[in-house]
């Protein structure tokens, strides 16, 4: 039997790729990070002059280049994580920089980088079992995926823990800067026209402001076991 394809959705900093990392890990699934790819074309306009600020985004240029543009995620045996590759070049760090997060959200808002990314998710996670989280994962790469989970935390929360994991790279950020971004993205990824950030039908939501990663991490797996079963009959 196929193993099963698991979406994980959800606002900003909600812990969405810790949990989705945990349940690949524990089941021997691939992991894909939807929002890095995103970052991925985002840093690729920073960089090559086609994205100066957030309200200076070359949205033509964006498209344009899209050809030119090559995400892969390769498998790091040393850390045992994947890592992301854009072009030939592992970017893991620099995608995770304030000026990739204040504008990263424009870029997602692209009806034709956003058709262009499905694709690619949609390939890489074909064959099953696999893991992925994302915005838009439950709802329109794999609205047939047999467990979809709709993550949300109190927003204070939130920041302390982003603002935490910044500090921990070294990055110098105000914790107010740090909340504002996490505000702004979450509401200009609910309201874009294309794919918004909603929670399927079908998805269990899962509040996490108050349980450690071991404490969510046994939560889903007791629900992956009874779906297993009940899908062996
Ligand atoms: O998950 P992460 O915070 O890294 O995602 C960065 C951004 O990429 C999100 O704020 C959102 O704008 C975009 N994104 C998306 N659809 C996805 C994953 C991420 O639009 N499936």
């Amino acid at each position: 039997m196929k193993g099963f394809t698991i979406a994980v959705d959800g606002f900003s900093s909600t812990g969405k790729s810790t949990l989705a990392k945990a349940i690949a890990r524990e089941l021997g699934y691939k992991y894909v990070d939807s929002g890095a790819m995103y970052r991925a074309v985002a840093l690729y306009g920073i960089e090559n002059g086609l994205i100066r600020s957030d309200s200076e985004v070359d949205v033509q240029g964006i498209v344009d280049a899209l050809e030119f543009i090559k995400i892969e995620f390769q498998y790091n045996v040393n850390s045992g994580e994947s890592e992301i590759y854009l072009n030939g070049k592992e970017v893991e760090k620099d995608l995770r920089s304030m000026e990739v997060n204040s504008v990263v959200s424009i870029v997602s808002s692209i009806s034709q980088v956003r058709k262009a990314m499905v694709k690619d998710q949609q390939r890489m996670g074909s064959e099953g079992s696999v893991v992925m989280d994302g915005r838009d994962i439950g709802t329109v790469v794999f609205p047939n995926a047999e467990l979809k989970l709709y993550m949300t935390a109190d927003p204070d929360i939130r920041t302390e823990r982003r603002y935490a994991e910044l500090r921990s790279k070294g990055t110098v950020v105000d914790r107010e800067e740090v909340k504002e971004n996490l505000l702004k993205r979450d509401k200009q990824d609910q309201e874009r026209l294309d794919s918004p950030l909603l929670k399927a039908d079908d998805a269990i939501e899962l509040d996490n402001s108050n349980l450690n990663e071991k404490e969510q991490l046994i939560w889903v797996l007791e629900i992956i076991a009874k779906r297993k079963e009940k899908a062996l009959g």
